[in-house]
């Protein structure tokens, strides 16, 4: 196996005037290199925050206050060893263990994002061309001095904190980002990508908008891109388009990707391993063949049952009767996080299941009691119980 990303007992907290919220609450997962891992969930159910968490994207009154994040990259391993030691193990560096400017210093450079909105990524006021032309950059000075990671960081707060003020005015650096920007403005498909590059991004549809986010995604040449709804606002046959563009780039740039998506159809059609997120937890994870053919958790039963034809133009996640539960520290208690809407809730369901490994992959496994004990409905709790 070649894990570029292990997150081992991931915890962040939200502190709110209410009470501290667990949106994330103990995940585990491992992504191979070169696979598109799924993170599939209702909405609420923590998968873009640990998404973000992976990033280092939380910001107050957000904390991650567990965990370890184990990325794989022989360069930034040996780059930071020296200096911080305790977070190095052989090649690989625990995110959690070095410091937020070294950790921000990878977005853009080893880690990029895209999102649901696109908007979001560009600046109305610059050509798209020269924003991406400045991602290039960004990445140029970083791999010019691989072993100055304050370097590194210094140039991501320059380029990401001003964009008003420093790049407003300035056009692009050099002619040779110019041309990188219109190259990844052809790769991700945009049609005459030289007059293209001029443009603002008022003047680009929605979904030619998604594909300059990802050319600028891609400037950094990141191992991993962290795709967070990527297609949820698109229509269905632009969201096809950009599910196969994003394919393709995997194929020829051998990126990994973690999808976070709430669209089973997208899971099926693009994910290799995949986690279901529930309440916090990820509930069942494994293969796609684990956990769409053998799956042992009732709520990822639930959420298959609810979906007949996965590889139609559907695929969302039909609510499951009852409500997703409060992530309140104090109202979580002690019972596993799913009893109060499942079908087969026991006695011995008050007491929160560990993860249990079951007979799929190696990595396939089911926080759920169902994993080790038949049901038996002698046990089982009446309807009203909750
Ligand atoms: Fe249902 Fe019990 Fe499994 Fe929770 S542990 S999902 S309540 S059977
Ligand atoms: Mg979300």
């Amino acid at each position: 196996t070649d894990e570029i990303l292990r997150v081992e007992g991931l915890k962040t907290r939200f502190f709110t005037d209410e009470g501290q919220v667990n949106a994330v609450d103990g995940v585990d997962l491992a992504i191979e290199r070169g696979d598109t891992y799924g993170i599939v969930g209702e909405s609420g159910s923590g998968k873009s925050v640990t998404a973000r968490s992976i990033i280092d994207l939380i910001d107050s009154p957000g904390e991650i206050t567990d965990g370890e994040i184990w990325y794989r990259n022989r360069e930034f391993a040996d780059a930071v060893a020296d200096d911080y030691p305790d977070a190095i193990d052989d090649d690989q560096v625990d995110l959690l263990r070095i410091p937020p400017s070294i950790r921000r210093s990878l977005r853009g450079t080893h880690f990029s994002m895209i999102f649901q909105d696109p908007q979001s990524s560009f600046n109305p006021s610059i050509t798209v061309g020269e924003q991406i032309a400045e991602a290039v950059e960004v990445q140029q000075r970083a791999s010019a001095n691989p072993r100055s990671t304050r370097a590194r960081s210094q140039n991501y707060t320059l380029t990401s904190m001003a964009l008003g003020t420093v790049l407003q005015s300035k056009r692009y650096v050099t002619s040779a980002s110019r041309e990188r920007a219109i190259e990844l403005l052809e790769l991700v498909g945009i049609p005459d990508p030289v007059e293209r590059a001029d443009e603002y991004p008022h003047e680009y549809s929605g979904g030619m908008l998604q594909r300059a986010m990802i050319a600028q995604a891609l400037a950094g040449e990141p191992d991993i891109l962290v795709a967070d709804e990527p297609t949820t606002a698109l229509d269905v046959t632009i969201q096809a388009q950009i599910l196969d563009l994003l394919d393709d780039l995997k194929a020829e740039t051998g990126m990994t990707i973690l999808l976070i998506t709430h669209n089973l159809g997208v899971v099926a059609r693009m994910c290799d391993r995949v986690g279901v997120m529930y309440a916090g937890e990820i509930v069942e994870r494994g293969t796609l063949e684990d956990v769409f053919d053998d799956y042992v958790h009732p709520y990822t039963a639930g959420l298959l049952g609810s979906v007949p034809d996965l590889e139609g133009a559907g695929g969302r996640l039909q609510p499951i009767s009852g409500n997703v539960p409060s992530l309140l520290d104090h109202e979580m208690g002690d019972r596993c996080h799913f009893a109060d809407r499942c079908p087969k809730a026991m006695e011995n369901c008050l007491n929160h299941p560990p993860e249990y490994p079951t007979s799929g992959s190696d990595d396939h496994a089911v926080r759920c009691v169902l994993a080790e004990t038949e049901y038996d409905d002698e046990k089982a709790l009446p309807d009203d119980y909750f």
